[in-house]
């Protein structure tokens, strides 16, 4: 990838030589050396180049994306790494301890920047520039000191236990009998997916999951604390999206660790 030259930021938008972020934060998890490669080559085969980008790149030390400004790097790592990388501990130490998880559980955390922290993570982790509808709906929200969520964007989040972390970009999914949607008309879904174990992020605009959601606390203040809920029986499968509950369109722009 060419570093030297001055690229656009994928949250700012302003032309600037980018820096390196890391998708998840290097508080959250250890990684040391790992391949990625595009989802969309994973299940086309490998190997394959689509749209001139390189598709299966190798990372020494964590996956990183250099794809945002210094400055919006800075951003998210000072006001909100610190609670996201708390709250992947947090969950990490309860799911790795030898106690028997309870079915139910919440865990304290401040929705506010948990929030914008997974979606400034969604947005730098991509290798294009990202210019969709969701996209555009999210960049001005990250560093808005107000609580502006749009009342139709929603994260939802489940418990999964895939080790190794995976972002999904743009997918389109068409629902087919699903048990995962508490309305499964034939309308497409379009969503990213961040996964950092032990949890999974879905961000779409649509409203038919029937996962829990953490944007229910849009109208938090950014020092406000929350109890998030957590309900074990509300999973979607390891494979999802790759699951028969769904026809799947796999964005270009989508990456798994090898
Ligand atoms: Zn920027």
């Amino acid at each position: 990838m060419i570093k030297s030259e001055s690229r656009r930021c994928h949250i700012c938008g302003h032309i600037r030589k980018l820096t390196d972020d890391h998708v998840p934060p290097k508080n959250c998890m250890t990684l040391e050396k790992v391949d990625v490669q595009s989802l969309l080559s994973v299940i086309l085969g490998n190997n394959i180049v689509y749209d001139n980008h390189k598709l299966k790149q190798q990372f020494q030390n964590g996956i990183k994306y250099n794809t945002i400004c210094e400055e919006c790097n800075s951003k998210l790592g000072l006001y909100y790494d610190k609670t996201l990388g708390k709250f992947i501990n947090d969950l990490t130490d309860i799911f790795d301890s030898k106690l028997q998880i309870p079915p139910n559980f919440t865990l304290k955390s401040k929705p506010f920047r948990l929030i914008k922290g997974i979606l400034g993570h969604s947005l730098s982790a991509s290798l294009n520039f990202p210019d969709t509808v969701l996209d555009e709906k999210i960049k001005p929200i990250i560093f808005d000191e107000n609580n502006s969520i749009p009342e139709d964007l929603n994260i939802y989040y489940y418990i999964s236990f895939i080790r190794n972390p995976y972002v999904i970009q743009n997918f389109l999914i068409i629902p087919n009998n699903s048990l995962y949607l508490s309305n499964d008309e034939l309308n497409s879904i379009f969503f990213k997916l961040v996964h950092f174990y032990p949890i999974s992020f879905i961000i779409t605009e649509d409203n038919r999951f029937n996962l829990n959601n953490l944007t229910k606390f849009r109208k938090l203040e950014k020092n406000e604390t929350a109890n998030i809920d957590f309900t074990n029986s509300k999973r979607l499968p390891d494979d999802f999206p790759s699951t028969q509950d769904f026809m799947i369109m796999p964005g270009g722009d989508s990456y798994v660790v090898k």
